[in-house]
């Protein structure tokens, strides 16, 4: 895959970049390895400071980051702005947090006793450098919600960003150098995906994180696993959307057309399969394919945009495979199911009905802007359909009734449950799946702690 900017809206290839030679990747390797010696003992307020100013000058220079996103990969640019906000956001909490979130813990007295010491006290220490593999979808936002944590625990960063985004990576290596965090702290290598394992592999990268599709996780979890270093998987997901009697229908619909086209439906924690309890089928299905025609699909710069191109000509092609794949074994169309004419990589927004367990929809994920409406005779039903997925990121259930909310909450697979809400990822909350949606959080107090070596310092 090139790396290069090609326009979503348009097909047109905006500006392409050389990938870095072996010596290049060689000295940036040297780099994050020199920082690292020094870096890891910096006091918490001197990174709080970095990661601030790197938060203002974000904040400052949004309008430029979201033009770029929106011209990279496709998305409305007043969702892109949204995600320059949001990463400010997640910077000042790590800077604010960071040092408690990290704090020395001291095990009970009576168990230091027990274990014959006379002290003890457990210690977040850094690990190193730390590479990021990193998709395209919110390109700034998955970066950052790395890189905040990573670098307010002492480590450094080393990103491979998605071949499709080369300006967004690059700006953000540059937004770091110029917040002030020295040489080598955070870099971006502009390579292809086919020599990630040689620096996975490099004895001075000390993990890997990974957000992205299942074939990309298992290459690099395969070869960290190969040198026993540790890694974080965000992989993909196919989130049940639940929708009980007791619940109010219109607000749910509403939450539903944005819980499935955000981010032209390209998000890992979108909800893709609405579940809809039998008694209320009808009406929510009236209302959520209502709410889906009135979305407004076109140029993603434009203001009033709602739903932009999806990211590439392969992701649109492969969003109408597994359309035309229902359609073919008898899954009803209610709105959308075509390419509009014209340029660019636009879908219409679409739902499907009529899911059958043959059908590629029902096990797989649908990244682009198509719902499946499926109808459950109860929650039994709802939560079996819910779980019939190889994938476990994030669920929603609409509910009134506390008790459904506990069922859901104890028996759907997943690394959420948002009851009467879409869900979304917030710094405060961990953030992360089970099943083929990968292992690991991100995010809270858990994220900042994934890359850090749980040091024991016991005293005899
Ligand atoms: P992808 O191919 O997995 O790309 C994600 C990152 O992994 C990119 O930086 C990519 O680099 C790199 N990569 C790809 N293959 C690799 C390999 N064998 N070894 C090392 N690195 C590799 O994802 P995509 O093609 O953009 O999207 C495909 C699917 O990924 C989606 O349908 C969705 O299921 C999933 N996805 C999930 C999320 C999420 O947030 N959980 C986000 C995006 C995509 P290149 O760009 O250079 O190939």
């Amino acid at each position: 895959m090139p790396i290069a900017t090609v326009n979503p809206a348009t097909g047109e290839t905006v500006r392409t970049f050389e990938a870095i030679g072996a010596e290049e990747v060689e000295r940036r390797l040297a780099a994050a390895d020199a920082a690292f010696r020094s870096y890891r003992t910096t006091p918490f307020a001197e990174r709080s400071r970095l990661l601030r100013r790197a938060a203002d000058l974000l904040e400052r220079e949004s309008e430029e980051v979201a033009r770029t996103l929106t011209t990279e990969m496709g998305k409305p640019l007043k969702q892109a702005r949204a995600e320059a906000a949001k990463c400010v956001k997640a910077m000042r909490w790590y800077a604010d947090r960071a040092e408690a979130l990290l704090a020395d813990e001291h095990p009970d007295p009576a168990d230091v006793a027990d274990s014959g010491g006379s002290r003890a006290v457990v210690r977040y220490r850094p690990m190193g450098p730390v590479l990021a593999v990193m998709p395209w979808n919110f390109p700034l936002w998955q970066v950052v919600r790395f890189a905040a944590p990573a670098l307010m625990a002492g480590n450094v960063g080393l990103l491979k960003h998605a071949s499709n985004v080369p300006q967004t990576a690059l700006y953000l290596d540059g937004l770091f150098r110029r917040a002030g965090f020295p040489e080598g702290c955070f870099q971006t290598l502009l390579i292809g995906s086919a020599e990630v394992e040689k620096v996975v592999r490099d004895p001075r990268v000390r993990a890997a994180t990974l957000t992205g599709s299942e074939p990309a996780g298992r290459a690099v979890a395969a070869a960290a696993g190969d040198e026993i270093k540790h890694t974080v998987l965000e992989l993909g997901g196919s989130d049940p959307f639940v929708v009980m009697p007791s619940a109010d229908l219109d607000r749910a619909a509403q939450v539903a057309v944005t819980a499935r086209t955000q981010n032209t439906g390209q998000s890992c924690i979108a909800a893709k399969r609405f579940i809809v309890h039998a008694d209320v089928y009808d009406a929510f299905a009236e209302r959520f394919v209502a709410g889906v025609r009135a979305l407004r699909t076109g140029d993603p710069m434009d203001e009033s945009t709602d739903v932009g191109p999806l990211s590439s000509e392969k992701g649109r092609a492969d969003l109408e495979e597994l359309v035309d794949d229902a359609v073919a074994q008898g899954a009803e169309v209610l709105c959308g199911g075509r390419r509009p004419e014209g340029p660019g990589w636009f879908y219409e927004p679409t739902v499907l009905a009529g899911i059958t367990p043959k059908m590629r929809v029902h096990r797989e994920e649908t990244f682009g802007p198509v719902a499946t409406l499926y109808r459950a005779a109860g929650l039994e039903e709802a939560v079996a359909i819910a779980n019939d997925t190889s994938f476990g990121l994030s669920s929603n259930v609409w509910t009134d009734d506390e008790e459904e909310v506990e069922r859901f909450a104890r028996d759907l697979e997943a690394g959420g449950v948002y009851v009467n809400g879409m869900t979304a990822s917030h710094p405060a909350f961990p953030f992360g799946g089970v099943k083929r949606s990968g292992y690991g959080r991100e995010l809270s107090g858990h994220g900042i702690r994934e890359f850090c070596n749980i040091t024991t310092v016991w005293h005899g």
